[in-house]
């Protein structure tokens, strides 16, 4: 008889913890019911151990999907330091060595078995598979069988296939950290999972602290943080290899020590940086979004993005891998709006499909909303996850915010209406330069300079009216277009600000200057 005990036992004796974590138990039990289950914990919640366990408990070889092959290595050599019987089939290792480990599977040798998703391709791979007794399939990463995800594998929706070719009739657990309500619901629909069999631990870190900067020079900034928490662990991401180099050549040059890792450097280096930054022999590891899969290392104690990431998704996983000690940690976003322009391009460069692009610049624009709004940022955060009905956290950037709001009703109106006048038909750059009276030929061509809003702000700049528009956008007055031609409308919620059924307040503006040193 299985039993949660006996779960607790293995927990003690293989992975030496004493007690389940919020929502381990529940998924453990279920699976060990037999129910197809959904677990959605966030980054470091500890979701390996909600199969692995189950693995070791039931009888035959428990199958694990997963895309990420540097992750499977490390997933598979800790477990067999632990004296857990685990192997992996990708494409890193050599068909013979893979022909031999599936004979292993077949007589049994391997408790858990992890492989890539495109094996599932391969008719003759599944007909293997179905040698192996096999009564758990986890799908890891799941949101990668959702469209609408950030991360689409089209060797996913295989999955459900192979369960049903399967002949012990497994239980199925799909577990993922980066599940809004929608890519949840269609995991469940596309897996066959029953909705209720859904355990979902909160997403809020409550030692994480979230803050966005904004007009300033960021190699400083970073250099100057740095500097100042240089016995700390931390991680700098930027958008491109491009920028990894620069930034880790200025704090290279200042003497820090500080590593870099991105996808144009031979694995060699990258193991070899890794290792030293999980050893704590580095103390800053500067990197593109390829870093940080899977890795293990506890006393993180900031995130920085130096350029804007490119959704929200992607954002709470990579700033999730601070503080998974429980000790306070930054999260910090450095922001400026010449980065929209840059995942733009990137977004309409690499996806195809029309109907996707719009997706991601909509979870775009959901990130750049992020920088702007006023809100708490943890519960903007929270709900963008679906998780309704929080309280503000009482840390972030904006909570902790002491100026004072002002009322900006009448410049909030001006840009409505203009908005109107113009048809709802533009962007920002031409709302501004309309209200602050440019002389640009377009605005001649169009013929705005007749409309009454036409230089109603001219006493602000351009750039200024821009960010305020950003602002009225990030607080849901202003609606912003799908489509790679981002034109702006008023929303419901504006059009209450235009009959003065609701006034619009705002921090006043000041430089965030407190971590930069005055004599750059
Ligand atoms: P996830 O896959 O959800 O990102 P992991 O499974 O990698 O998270 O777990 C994150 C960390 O938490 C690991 O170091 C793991 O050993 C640890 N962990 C998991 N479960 C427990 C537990 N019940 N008690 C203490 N630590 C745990
Ligand atoms: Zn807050």
């Amino acid at each position: 008889m299985l039993t949660l005990e006996t779960a607790q036992d293995v927990l003690k004796k293989y992975f030496g913890y004493d007690s389940f974590r919020w929502g381990q138990e529940e998924t453990i039990s279920n699976i060990l019911s037999g129910n197809h289950t959904a677990c959605i914990m966030p980054t470091g919640g500890g979701k390996s151990l909600c199969y692995q366990i189950p693995a070791l408990l039931l009888e035959g070889t428990t199958l694990v999907i997963s895309p990420l092959i540097s992750l499977m290595k490390d997933q598979v050599d800790a477990l067999n330091s632990a004296g857990i019987s685990a192997t992996y089939i990708n494409s890193s290792i050599s068909v013979q060595e893979a022909r031999q480990r599936m004979d292993e599977a077949r007589v049994g040798e391997y408790q858990l078995l992890y492989i890539a998703p495109e094996r599932l391709e391969s008719q003759s791979f599944i007909n293997e598979l179905r040698d192996i007794p096999i009564p758990l399939v986890a799908v890891d990463e799941a949101h990668c069988i959702s469209q609408w995800g950030h991360d689409f594998r089209p060797s996913y929706l295989r999955i459900h296939q192979l369960l049903t070719q399967l002949p012990d009739n497994p239980t199925l657990v799909a577990l993922t950290a980066t599940a809004t309500p929608q890519v949840r619901l269609d995991i469940c629909t596309t897996l066959g999972i029953n909705e209720d069999q859904t355990v979902i631990t909160g997403f809020e870190r409550e030692n994480l602290s979230f803050s966005v900067v904004k007009g300033q020079d960021r190699l400083v900034f970073i250099e100057d943080y740095v500097k100042k928490n240089i016995k700390e662990a931390g991680i700098i991401y930027a958008a491109t290899r491009k920028e990894v180099e620069n930034v880790y050549e200025r704090l290279k040059k200042k003497g820090m020590n500080v590593g870099k890792y991105h996808a144009g450097l031979s694995s060699d280096y990258r193991e070899k940086e890794q290792t030293l930054f999980l050893n704590d022999e580095i103390s800053v590891m500067v990197a593109t979004s390829a870093f940080g899969m899977g890795i293990d290392k506890s006393n993180i104690r900031y995130v920085i993005h130096h350029q804007l990431p490119k959704n929200m998704e992607s954002y709470y996983q990579e700033a999730g891998r601070a503080g998974r000690d429980g000790l306070e940690s930054e999260c910090i976003v450095l922001y400026s709006p010449m980065d929209i322009r840059i995942q733009r391009y990137l977004i309409e460069q690499t996806t195809h499909n029309h109907e996707r692009q719009i997706q991601e610049l909509e979870k775009l624009q959901q990130m750049i909303n992020f920088c702007h709004t006023e809100g708490c940022l943890q519960v903007y955060i929270l709900e963008y996850f679906g998780e309704a009905e929080s309280e503000p956290c009482g840390r972030c950037g904006n909570c902790t915010d002491e100026r004072i709001a002002v009322d900006v009703t009448t410049d909030a109106q001006k840009v409505l209406s203009c908005m109107i006048r113009m048809g709802e038909r533009f962007g920002k750059t031409a709302v501004a330069q309309v209200l602050t009276g440019s002389r640009n030929k377009k605005m001649t061509d169009l013929g705005f300079e007749g409309l009454s809003t036409y230089g109603l702000m001219k006493d602000q700049t351009a750039k200024q009216v821009s960010e305020f528009i950003e602002f009225l956008i990030s607080e849901g007055y202003i609606l912003v277009g799908g489509g790679s031609y981002p034109t702006l409308s008023v929303s419901n919620k504006g059009k209450e600000v235009l009959t003065k059924k609701m006034n619009v307040m705002r921090k006043e503006t000041v430089e965030t200057k407190q971590l930069v040193q005055d004599d750059e």
